[in-house]
């Protein structure tokens, strides 16, 4: 028995307990009660699922961001609720507590995560927007208090686990894995009218609906590209993405002696989870084990410019570099949710996209007041563009 199973549970603060990683991550700490505490939950609203977690876990802090919303009856003795959009830092800044689950999505994930590494809090994060946006002033403030960003996603987690014991001069080159998502298959020709539904049919995850539309564009493995080179600390041409059907690879490292480390595992969003909430230790799952036999083969392939324009305006605005991630980032949001709203073709996303980065005045080193303003612009230039008028 090492050190650290013997020693108290790891106080968790979980922001974004009601998405599909806050959910999952609950299940992973119910794994092991011994070795997790939920001192903090955070949702958007007072949904029944969360007046459930909270009446179960009793937690510590609860959060609710919507101006309004309450718990009513349902706060149990010992927990103390915090509103509005501050009560986010709130939780990600209080004493007592020794990681930060960052799984709210959007961009209100990004000051509580500011929040938490600058008061030396390690962060598991699984909310793109941070490093997207500003990922200078994340990995900044990361530097500065030495707290660490903890990657929660698939393939981050698979080249953090590649790297360990690992010098980051030996690094040649990275390489994520993509599925491909719902239409790796159709026919280019047609993918301008395919339907939300089938946007949201993920041949290998089960994600949240946003995230599985950026998969089926691909616009997610360009932004994790993106979040790569942050978290990594590499430049755009060191990173790299190979589709990979099985997902069973979650991505790869090439050493400078030609060496490559792989992290395999069957597609399973809890595992690179727990990694990510016991690191440095490992723990046991009661997930089935991976089972190469009945996988058969991994097959690997070229990302296509044509079927998946997305990952590749992803890759120009990260190129470009200054506010253009965070411009991408706020024009693909609302494409994507006009898109699942039925206002634009699928294709239309992509175009969206292109036309607000084409009329983005760039900022260089922008401060947080600077990104969020951008983001704001973006959405706004992007609603007007729509063919719609959405
Ligand atoms: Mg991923």
């Amino acid at each position: 028995m090492n050190d650290s199973q013997t020693a108290r549970p790891k106080r968790i603060v979980i922001l974004g307990s009601t998405g599909s990683i806050g959910r999952q991550a609950l299940e992973v700490i119910d794994w092991h009660p011994d070795c997790f505490e939920v001192v903090g939950l955070a949702a958007r609203g007072a949904s029944e699922l969360f007046r459930e977690q909270i009446a179960r876990r009793r937690p510590a802090l609860a959060a609710l961001t919507e101006p309004g919303e309450t718990l009513d009856g349902a706060l149990p003795d010992g927990t103390r609720l915090c509103r509005g959009p501050d009560g986010l830092v709130e939780l990600a800044t209080a004493p007592n507590v020794d990681l930060v689950l960052v799984a709210t999505s959007g961009t209100a994930g990004l000051a509580p995560t500011l929040g938490a590494l600058r008061a030396g809090r390690p962060v598991a994060l699984a909310n793109k927007e941070a490093l997207i946006m500003a990922g200078h002033l994340v990995m900044r403030a990361a530097g500065e208090s030495g707290a660490a960003v903890i990657p929660v996603d698939s393939e981050h987690s698979a080249i953090w686990q590649c790297l360990r014991g690992e010098g980051m001069d030996w690094i040649r080159r990275v390489t994520l894995t993509a599925s491909g998502g719902a239409f790796r298959d159709f026919p280019i020709a047609e993918l301008a009218d395919v339907t939300p539904e089938q946007a949201l049919r993920h041949p290998n995850w089960s994600m949240g609906p946003k995230i599985t539309v950026d998969s089926a564009t691909l616009m997610n493995k360009g932004l994790e590209v993106l979040e790569a080179c942050w978290l990594f600390d590499l430049p755009l041409d060191q990173v790299g993405i190979v589709l990979h059907r099985e997902s069973i690879i979650h991505s790869l490292v090439e050493f400078v002696d030609g060496s490559q480390k792989a992290q395999l595992a069957i597609p399973d969003m809890r595992l690179p989870i727990q990694y990510a909430l016991g690191y440095p230790d490992r723990l046991p799952t009661p997930s089935a084990p991976l089972d190469l036999i009945a996988v058969g083969s991994l097959t690997f392939g070229e990302v296509d410019s044509r079927r998946f324009r997305c990952a590749f305006l992803a890759l120009e605005a990260g190129r470009r570099g200054g506010s253009f991630p965070a411009t991408l980032n706020a024009a693909n949001e609302v494409a994507v949710e006009l898109f699942l709203g039925g206002l634009i073709r699928f294709d239309q996303i992509a175009e969206l996209v292109n036309a607000v980065l084409e009329r983005h005045v760039p900022i260089r080193d922008p401060e947080l007041c600077e990104v969020l303003s951008v983001d704001a612009w973006a959405r706004r230039t992007c609603r007007a563009l729509a063919p719609t008028s959405a």
